[in-house]
């Protein structure tokens, strides 16, 4: 028995196991594929205060040295079911742990456009991530969909490699930030195709050929050739696992406060997978540390 199982190793979920070994707390992290959650993807951290440039796979990797020195163990598994009973909170999985209290810091995971065999074609020219696949398109031509920071942030990084990069976005106006956005529109070999949406993806025997789309102001549709496509559609939270037991958005986020505090006593959530405005790096830290605060108060009352 724990006092607290973090589940989710993120920056968040790190964050509120690194606050709540420090306040003497028994700390389990629990993760089901690597540490860092989606940071990892990230070429460059720009806005990250006092730590400008350093690139989202190192922040990761300090942040696990740092908890690991620590003495909190790493537990590879996935959590498939939540339970609270009589005070004591139980995780189901390929193993049963139990703790008196948890954080759930399950972040987010990559969408798709649900286009035709998409699914088939990743890893044959469909990938999520520009940092571990855009050297295999190195001198060739790439296609990033998205008008988040995440598509802005990796046309950026991919027209370091490729001979052109396309940018697909629906509206004119990007969500991504205004700097970033000014940073590819720099980029000479960046070329923005908006508003337009992907109609199918062009393949074949190998994979991706290239992209029919649709320009969704006048109607006309092209086909643009490229070897690899990225895809920067938005993230979605991975929490169904807990729905029986806490409350949820429609769309599947937790519903948690600030502090952290969800519907159910002794349950905190930290992190991209709560509901909120700002998902940035310093608001998961942020929330790891209030989250993990919340919970040594928690243990401290009972
Ligand atoms: P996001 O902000 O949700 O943006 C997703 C983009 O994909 C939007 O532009 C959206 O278009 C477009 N989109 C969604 N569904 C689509 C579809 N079916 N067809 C075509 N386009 C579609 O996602 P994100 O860029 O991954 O960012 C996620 C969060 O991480 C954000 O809070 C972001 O600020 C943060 N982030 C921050 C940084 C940084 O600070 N450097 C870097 C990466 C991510 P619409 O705009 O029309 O909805």
């Amino acid at each position: 028995m724990y006092d607290i199982i973090v589940i989710g190793a993120g920056p968040a979920g790190m964050t509120a196991a690194l606050y709540a070994k420090r306040a003497g707390k028994d700390v389990l992290l629990m993760e089901k594929e690597y540490p860092g959650g989606q940071i990892v993807n990230s070429p460059l951290v720009e806005n990250y205060p006092a730590l400008p440039g350093v690139s989202g796979a190192d922040f990761a990797e300090n942040l696990q040295k740092q908890v690991t020195e620590l003495g909190v163990p790493f537990e590879y598994t996935e959590a498939c079911s939540l339970e609270k009973k009589d005070d004591v909170f139980v995780i189901n999985g390929e193993e049963k742990l139990s703790a008196k209290a948890i954080v759930l810091a399950t972040g987010v995971f990559h969408r798709g456009l649900n286009l035709p065999r998409e699914e088939e074609l990743v890893g044959m020219g469909i990938s999520y991530c520009a940092v571990c696949d855009g050297a295999f398109y190195r001198g060739r031509d790439a296609i990033v969909i998205g008008g988040g920071d995440t598509a802005l942030q990796d046309a950026v990084y991919l027209s370091g490699l490729c001979r052109t990069v396309y940018l697909i976005h629906r509206r004119e106006a990007f969500r991504a930030s205004a700097v970033l956005v000014e940073k590819a529109r720099q980029r000479e070999n960046i070329v923005f195709k908006t508003p337009c949406v992907p109609k199918e993806y062009v393949t074949n025997a190998y994979g991706i050929t290239g992209i029919v789309l649709e320009n969704t102001k006048d109607g006309t549709q092209e086909t643009l050739e490229a070897d690899g496509i990225f895809l920067a559609v938005g993230l979605s939270p991975q929490n169904e696992f807990a729905r029986s037991l806490v409350a949820l958005t429609p769309e599947g986020y937790l519903e948690a406060d600030e502090n952290g505090f969800t519907s159910v006593p002794g349950l905190f959530a930290a992190g991209d997978c709560r509901a909120k405005k700002v998902r940035q790096l310093t608001t998961a830290v942020g929330d790891g540390a209030a989250a993990a605060t919340a919970a040594c108060d928690y243990l401290d009352q009972i």
